[in-house]
């Protein structure tokens, strides 16, 4: 496809500051910067700073200095999360009011037994809001969606999720409620990000349907994963993003999604990868895995 200015993709990167940006992200960075500016679209940056006890001092000014340094141009200014609040309890003021959310008090230990599937217990307790948490009550059905690269993907909310946790009863917004609504008021069209947040989805697909709002495309690219099969994290081989390794982590990075790359592209500057990889782009490409272990990228 060619690019055009006209194109109505809308699609963005929304990077924790809970640590600096690893080879894991970078991919999944690139995912969605390349698909969107492949097409022509708009690509925006949100930093979902919801959960500032679990922020490293720092790492927003880290993420957007790797950002720059490998290249990555976003449109407009930078979305925090953390300047939404307001949107985000008028939502959930809604919800609750109108029944479909209600406050929960049980304890962590009370809920062990359930291996994270809430049994509902709080559920007509009629509890207020304060000192609890605020869980969406979700219907008996089974969501699915159709992945650009995963395919089918189905989940049953009751069976497999449980009504879940909209504000935790510390007073921080959940991801899954900030990430609905924002992504829906920045007009984003396309979802691309890591495999992990496959299993989110269907729950993000309630919340839609309950709110009507638009339902976005979804590409979710495999994890990639360290040698004792976690997710990329702090540890193992996954230093910050280095500067001066810009060039070889793109490469490697585009290797990750099954693109192409060329030899000569050692020498190119970021940009000229980043440009390189709009030109070549084919999502098709992209291995229909949810994960990668680190080591078998070259
Ligand atoms: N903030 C999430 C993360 O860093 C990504 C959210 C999303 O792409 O929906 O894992
Ligand atoms: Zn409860």
């Amino acid at each position: 496809m060619t690019a055009s200015q006209t194109s109505s993709y809308i699609g963005r990167f929304a990077p924790t500051p809970s640590g600096h940006l690893h080879f894991g992200s970078l991919v999944a960075a690139l995912a969605s910067y390349l698909d969107a500016r492949a097409v022509g679209g708009h690509w925006l940056l949100r930093m979902e700073d919801l959960d500032p006890p679990r922020e490293e001092p720092g790492a927003q000014a880290a993420i957007l200095k790797a950002l720059e340094s490998y290249g990555f141009e976003w449109d407009g200014e930078m979305v925090r999360q953390s300047d939404r609040h307001a949107a985000y309890a008028e939502v959930l003021n809604r919800l609750f009011n109108q029944g479909l959310a209600y406050a929960c008090t049980c304890s962590r230990k009370q809920l062990e037994p359930y291996h994270g599937i809430y049994p509902g217990l709080c559920r007509n307790a009629g509890h207020g809001q304060e000192d609890a948490a605020i869980r969406l009550r979700v219907p008996e059905l089974e969501y699915r969606f159709t992945d650009r690269v995963q395919g089918e993907f189905r989940q049953h909310l009751g069976r497999d999720v449980g009504d879940f946790v909209i504000r935790r009863r510390d007073g921080l917004y959940a991801y899954q409620l900030a990430v609905v609504l924002d992504d829906a008021w920045q007009g984003v069209t396309d979802i691309v990000r890591g495999a992990d947040l496959l299993d989110s989805t269907p729950r993000q697909l309630y919340l839609q349907e309950l709110l009507g709002l638009p339902q976005p495309r979804y590409l979710h690219v495999p994890l990639i994963t360290q040698p004792d099969g976690h997710k990329l994290g702090k540890s193992y081989r996954s230093p910050p993003l280095a500067a001066d390794q810009a060039t070889p982590l793109l490469l490697r990075a585009l290797r990750a999604l099954g693109q192409k790359t060329d030899s000569e592209m050692v020498h190119a500057s970021p940009r000229e990868v980043l440009s390189w990889g709009i030109e070549h782009w084919d999502a098709l490409l992209i291995p229909r895995t949810l994960s990668v272990p680190e080591a078998q990228i070259r």
